[in-house]
């Protein structure tokens, strides 16, 4: 018997009369079930958060802040728990399970600290008249299947600190480790003030529709996001959406060629390449470009790929049976089209578990599948530039603009470079650093908005402004 988890809704772990199954893409073996949730227990989780919203809009900033550093304690402390199961449901290593349960529990003590303060518009012998920002009201908030932790909490948490309450849904390929920790919180959090539901795709439309929802906070693909602004459209919802990237990474004629090799490897094969601000088209100078790919290659042949909870696993399967078609059809496509493989390029898609060897291609022309599209998966093209121009133009040749790095022994260069992306977060020599206190948002269709920071929080509120005329009846 697989074990049948619950949905929190109004403070009660609740089952629903269907269900779907989750798969472990490691060995493709159904591990759980969760509610496939319809209209009924939607209402019923509005219903709640309406409910929560009335006294939980009011409850003092100091007292939420208790509540969500409530949820980081809970998190911490059932670390060891919650980082095997995300391994067993979303497949990436012990490791980075672990740097996401620590992650999302930090994020939340961070976040949990942010206030927004009020600000005095005009205070003299006429007016006192001052901003304060109040809660939207009930958010439904929806989850991809990549960070399945990490999102959740990145949308709970602000939810909560801004004084709306929120219905979750997690994606239905990696609801688990999100419904253990609603199981913890429930006597943390009061009641309505967080739900969680579960359910199949068909669930988000009807989330994004309801008329008693006022915000939708949503990280996934650029085509849902789309979908969720045209469906929030109807009454005008408030919408922060974070969506797909084609990351591009600018490596300068004076990078150290052994330092970066290791760091780029990573800024793409983390989580098996399912990172919205993966690197996904990496650009080197043509002065390094044997090196460089050389020493990369070299480094990539003694990754192991398998199952993320054996030890030594640095790069798990990825996560469900149609990325890892998608991510088949790419390589595929390369090998139609005679693209050079410096590494991998095998795939067999009759063995158990969704893997995909490492692969690296050669040099790929700039309209390949491979450069052109969000891959999501353990590919990185390679790609030779000459002028610093050329790659700035390259790089910017994309409808995303999520993120992208510059690697350099010059960091006044880097920044000079990082000016010229067209991206809501630039690195110069790192990746995917992202911090509980600057916005991150994507600009073009890589987003709408931001999270994370006093930017992100404020997006769960409106701007109300209080005039008092002083001299009114003098
Ligand atoms: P997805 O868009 O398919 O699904 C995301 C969530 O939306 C799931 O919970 C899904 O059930 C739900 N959903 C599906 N159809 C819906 C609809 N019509 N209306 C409302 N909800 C709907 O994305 P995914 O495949 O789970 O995740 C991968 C994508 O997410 C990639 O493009 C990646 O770049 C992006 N992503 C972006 C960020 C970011 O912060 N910008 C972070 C992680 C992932």
């Amino acid at each position: 018997m697989v074990q049948a988890y619950k949905n929190l809704i109004d403070g009660e772990m609740v089952s629903a009369d269907a269900t779907i199954e989750v798969v472990n893409p490691a060995n493709e073996q159904v591990i759980a079930t969760v509610p496939a949730c319809g209209k009924d227990e939607l209402d019923r989780a509005v219903a709640a958060a309406r409910r929560a919203f009335k006294s939980w809009k009011k409850t003092p900033a100091e007292e939420r802040q208790k509540v969500v550093m409530g949820i980081a304690a809970a998190i911490k402390d059932n670390a060891e728990e919650l980082f095997r199961l995300l391994t067993s449901e979303q497949g990436k290593p012990h490791a980075q399970a672990q740097q996401e349960i620590y992650g999302a529990a930090g994020l939340a003590a961070a976040q949990g600290g942010l206030n927004l303060e009020e600000v005095i518009n005009q205070d003299d012998d006429t007016r006192h008249s001052r901003t304060r920002r109040v809660p939207v009201g009930v958010v439904g908030g929806i989850v991809p299947w990549n960070f399945p932790v990490m999102m959740a909490i990145q949308k709970i948490v602000p939810a909560l600190v801004s004084g709306c309450t929120i219905v979750l849904k997690p994606s239905p390929f990696t609801p688990l480790t999100t419904l253990r920790i609603a199981e913890l919180i429930k006597d943390v959090v009061p009641a309505g003030t967080v739900n969680i539901i579960t359910g199949e795709d068909s669930l988000g439309p009807l989330i994004t529709e309801h008329p008693d929802i006022d915000k939708i906070t949503f990280t996934g693909s650029t085509a849902t996001g789309k979908k969720i602004m045209e469906g929030a459209s109807k009454d005008l919802k408030r919408i922060t959406l974070e969506l797909g990237g084609n990351d591009a990474s600018i490596v300068l004629p004076d990078a150290d060629v052994k330092k970066v090799a290791e760091q780029l490897f990573w800024s793409s094969f983390t989580n098996a390449g399912q990172v919205c601000i993966a690197a996904k088209r990496i650009y080197i100078h043509e002065d390094i470009y044997d090196e460089l790919s050389q020493a990369i290659a070299d480094y990539a042949k003694n990754v192991k790929v398998g199952d993320g909870s054996e030890q030594g696993t640095a790069v798990g399967p990825i996560q469900n049976k149609k990325q890892f078609d998608r991510v088949v059809e790419l390589i595929q496509d390369a090998k139609d089209n005679g693209y050079k493989f410096l590494v991998g390029g095998e795939t067999d898609p009759s063995g158990s578990g969704y893997y995909v060897p490492i692969t690296i291609l050669d040099n790929p022309p700039e309209d390949a599948r491979i450069v052109a599209e969000e891959q999501f998966g353990p590919i990185m093209p390679l790609m030779k530039f000459s002028t610093t121009e050329e790659a700035i133009e390259r790089a910017n040749n994309s409808d995303y603009g999520l993120a992208g790095a510059v690697w350099t022994s010059d960091p006044d260069k880097g920044v000079e470079v990082a000016e010229q992306l067209e991206t809501g977060t630039v690195w110069v020599n790192e990746f995917m650093h992202l911090s509980p206190f600057a916005p991150f948002g994507g600009h073009k269709q890589s987003g709408f908005g931001a999270e994370y920071g006093i930017d992100g929080l404020r997006e769960f509120t409106y701007p109300q402004v209080i005039t008092v005329k002083k001299d009114a009846f003098a």
